[in-house]
């Protein structure tokens, strides 16, 4: 792909050096057949260094999640070869499947059918609680 010109596409920038690989495995989009491309530790004026993830293509990943690993990420949205939409990210309220509950007597452990939910309960902290147990994340 030329990942200069993506025509429709997803570009999450300003992406904290080393935390690139993270999102990728986060959105699964190591698992997919998407064409995607990352560039490491580009020499950013406002970073330091930062990574670059391109997505040469719509998709319908869950780019909220990005505010997980790295809430200060920059998410634009190409369409036709333009900038169509900027996305601000904010650190998710809830996480489904993204975590896993570590404590052995949680619900999740025995009824192994149950989504893996977690509520952000310390926004300044990133503190993420089991929805059925409150076990910290
Ligand atoms: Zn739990």
């Amino acid at each position: 792909m030329n990942i200069d010109s993506i025509q429709n596409g997803v570009v999450i920038d300003h992406i904290t050096a080393g935390r690139g690989m993270k999102i990728i495995s986060l959105l699964g989009l190591d698992d997919t057949d998407l064409s995607v491309a990352i560039i490491r530790n580009v020499t950013s004026r406002k970073l330091g260094k930062k990574d670059i993830i391109k997505i040469d293509s719509m998709t319908d990943v869950n780019l909220d999640l990005i505010g997980y690993v790295d809430p200060d990420a920059t998410v634009n949205i190409i369409r036709e070869g333009v900038l169509s939409q900027k996305l601000t990210l904010d650190v998710p309220e809830k996480l489904t499947n993204v975590i896993k509950c570590k404590n052995p007597r949680c619900i999740t452990t025995t009824e192994q059918e149950l989504p893996h939910i977690f509520k952000l309960t310390d926004k300044n902290k990133m503190e993420y609680r089991c929805i059925y147990c409150e076990t910290k994340a």
